[in-house]
């Protein structure tokens, strides 16, 4: 018998359906990984509407993880120099829930902090939310999406009244012009991208333009690549504006009717003329002229975009400003058109659904406002004013409480941010200082574990049952196929218990993830968001878009948001965002005369906590290496292969590099996967800063000013150093 079980690729926020077996079937050879262990087979799933079959490597070789260096029991010290011990489920919760209680009883609830993830399944979210916003009184509850997307977030909840991505995946093969800004997407969302590519290669009058300070595989592909100064995406949005108003390819007729504060965007995009623009830009007048004609002359413009856009000091704006661009011309709520976001985690859909980030609350509501937190109190059976009206810390923010002693409790889950906040000199500090700190992981070591005084062994992707939301809002249900190794556990049952232990047990008494799923989703009701139709049971027959109400099920079908161009803003309209250019919020100067940008390799994911245990994918990327111009490698008198020191205000960083003309002048790049882990001083955000965007407060994680010395032969730090974490552990 073949027993296949279709679920998600639980990588990026493509959201690819993956068909698994087990490693042996009746009649066939056992399936194994490249050093001969018997792992699970996978292959794309042809009926998964998202991704019809296709997969990528990191996709392919997902199962290849499962077993690898897992953390199998929890673990407790007392003091961080201590080594950990082996501990029983009941001594770790009974330490978990006493840290809790002192924490509130001393220094009230502000001072926990939870930091989730966008590698939850929505039941996790669900539940540690209930528990730590609603129970505990916590609105400290954030997510590493703070790093991903919450400048888009923001940005459409602004500019349209929610955060409802408007497209869809089938808009990349309606479309007659992909306009890609700050996403590599042919690495970093490598399957929507080849079905772009495949039908922008069949379609001669589909153009691709493609924004990045890097000529990208993603830009090698396009007919146009604006290889902008980095900083200058809202220079060059308003200067595409400016010559469509120039142009009159302005849709005057849907501005009157459905889009309010023109008359204040108008009055900034006059400062952006050609001239100006190719100038802050540095590129040719002529290709800007391109760009604004491509816009111009297409029926339907979609544009994608990720972290360049996003991971800035005015990332919102920015976002806005792309947004713009389709409110001025009418280019949304149609088949082939609209901005679309693609998100970089496989639920940060769900998270935002769920409330996973400081500001939001369930269904996507805002913990600013007051019908929202009254509604979710009520839900809760919750008693009034439970919820508090301020925003909760940032992630950032957390770090920042540690600093001043106001955080005392952190429970970090499902994410690493020793390795992926920014300034990690002073991130690092702030977690060495924390009085206790839970960390909730399916592997050890990682390098978060190293300031943990509690390790909480979790079940991961394929040992739990629940359901992710992809980028186009789509829901697949991910069912388990095998146990959890050792005493791991489902994250949602983790809190589920906690909750239960801080004697709030009739809220906390999930029988599965089917009914945490089923309690969630009447959250969602008559919102943006309806899921109220969606269950496990009916995703067990195939993946679902929401909106998909149990009480309109005709609109199940609504593929896009915003046909009818009616936004859900208090008017109905939506809102141009009237926004300057400010630049990077770190210019390079005298003494750090280079901008460092970082990004994404195709074989790797995040801080490599899965991919870096994958044999073909660390042979596929054995090192970072730095980017740098030719120009600029002269002037240092450096060769490829030569390694370099990188340094900024905060830290410094050392990498062989590769010369290439790949990267603009003045500019360099550096992948950001390499924690301590897995590279001695090759850490990405050791460099950056933490200078965020005021509006998401989302960092600017894609560009710091640095300086470069050259070191010459390869030093002798850069061999790995997870020999010297794992020595700790004693079980
Ligand atoms: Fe997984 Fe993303 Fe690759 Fe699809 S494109 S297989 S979701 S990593």
């Amino acid at each position: 018998m073949t027993e296949i079980t279709k679920t998600l690729c639980p990588y990026c926020g493509v959201g690819c359906g993956l068909e698994v077996s087990p490693p042996a079937q009746q009649g066939q050879a056992t399936h194994r990984d490249a050093e001969g262990t018997p792992i699970w087979k996978v292959k794309g799933d042809r009926t998964h509407p998202s991704s019809q079959g296709m997969v990528c490597v990191k996709g392919a070789t997902i199962t290849e993880a499962l077993d690898k260096q897992r953390l199998l029991y929890p673990m407790m010290r007392n003091s961080l120099d201590a080594p950990f011990e082996r501990v029983t489920w009941d001594q770790a919760l009974d330490r978990i829930v006493q840290e809790i209680q002192q924490t509130r009883a001393y220094y009230g609830s502000e001072a926990l902090c939870l930091y989730g993830s966008g590698q939850f399944m929505t039941e996790d979210y669900y539940v540690m939310h209930k528990l730590m916003r609603g129970f505990l009184g916590s609105n400290n509850i954030d997510s590493n999406s703070r790093l991903c997307m919450s400048s888009a977030v923001t940005a459409y909840a602004q500019s349209l009244g929610s955060d409802g991505p408007p497209c869809c995946y089938d808009d990349l093969e309606l479309t007659d012009c992909a306009f890609l800004v700050g996403t590599n997407a042919a690495e970093c969302h490598p399957i929507i991208f080849n079905r772009l590519r495949k039908y922008h290669r069949q379609h001669r009058h589909v153009k691709m333009i493609v924004v990045d300070p890097r000529r990208t595989p993603t830009a090698e592909a396009a007919d146009l690549h604006l290889a902008i100064r980095p900083g200058t995406d809202i220079d060059l949005l308003n200067g595409i504006a400016y010559l469509l108003s120039e142009w009159q390819k302005v849709d005057y007729a849907f501005i009157d009717d459905c889009v309010a504060n023109f008359p204040a965007y108008a009055e900034v995009i006059k400062h952006y003329p050609p001239d100006v623009v190719a100038r802050r830009c540095n590129i040719s007048i002529e290709d800007l002229e391109t760009a604004a004609r491509y816009w111009a002359s297409s029926k339907r413009v979609l544009s994608l975009w990720t972290m360049g856009v996003n991971q800035s000091s005015e990332g919102t704006a920015k976002a806005r400003s792309l947004i713009n661009l389709h409110l001025l011309t009418g280019q949304i709520g149609k088949l082939g058109a609209g901005p679309f976001s693609l998100t970089g985690q496989p639920n940060a859909m769900g998270g935002r659904e769920v409330g996973g980030l400081a500001g939001l609350l369930p269904g996507y509501r805002w913990v600013k406002n007051p019908h929202d937190r009254a509604f979710v109190e009520q839900f809760w059976q919750l008693p009034p004013g439970q919820i508090s009206p301020q925003p909760g810390r940032t992630a950032w923010e957390m770090i920042r409480g540690l600093e001043s002693g106001d955080v005392r409790f952190l429970w970090i889950a499902a994410t690493n941010p020793a390795v992926s906040l920014p300034d990690l000199p002073r991130t690092k500090a702030a977690l060495q200082a924390s009085p206790f700190t839970v960390c909730q992981d399916a592997y050890y070591p990682t390098e978060t574990a190293n300031y943990a005084h509690v390790l909480l062994p979790a079940a991961q992707w394929g040992e739990k049952t629940g359901t992710m939301t992809n980028s186009e809002r789509v829901v697949t249900l991910l069912p388990a196929f095998r146990n959890p190794p050792g005493q791991a556990k489902a994250d949602w049952e983790i809190f589920a218990e906690v909750g239960r232990r801080l004697d709030f047990s009739a809220a906390f008494q999930f029988r599965d993830a089917a009914q945490v799923f089923a309690e969630f989703v009447q959250m969602t009701r008559d919102r943006v968001c309806d899921m109220s139709g969606i269950s496990h049971e009916l995703l067990k027959k195939g993946a679902v878009q929401w909106p998909y109400s149990i009480d309109r099920p005709d609109a199940s079908t609504a593929k896009r948001l915003y046909t009818d161009h009616r936004f859900p803003t208090t008017d109905g309209r939506a809102r141009f965002g009237a926004y300057h250019s400010r630049g990077v919020a770190e210019p390079p100067d005298d003494d750090y005369p280079f901008v460092l940008t970082t990004g994404r390799l195709y074989g790797h994911w995040h801080t490599q906590t899965r991919t870096g245990r994958i044999h073909k994918l660390r042979q596929m990327h054995p090192r970072p290496v730095l980017e740098i111009h030719p120009h600029d490698a002269a002037r240092l008198g450096l060769r490829t292969d030569d390694w370099i020191e990188v340094r900024s205000r905060r830290g410094k960083a050392k990498f062989p590099i590769t010369v290439t003309s790949a990267i603009v002048p003045g500019t360099v790049f550096v992948p950001m996967h390499w924690g301590a882990l897995w590279a001695t001083e090759a850490e990405a955000n050791s460099l950056t800063h933490p200078i965020s965007c005021p509006e998401s407060s989302q960092p600017e994680l894609k560009a710091c000013a640095v300086q470069l010395i050259p070191v010459g032969a390869e030093p002798m730090s850069s061999v790995p150093a997870a020999e010297f974490v794992m020595a700790e552990i004693q079980i």
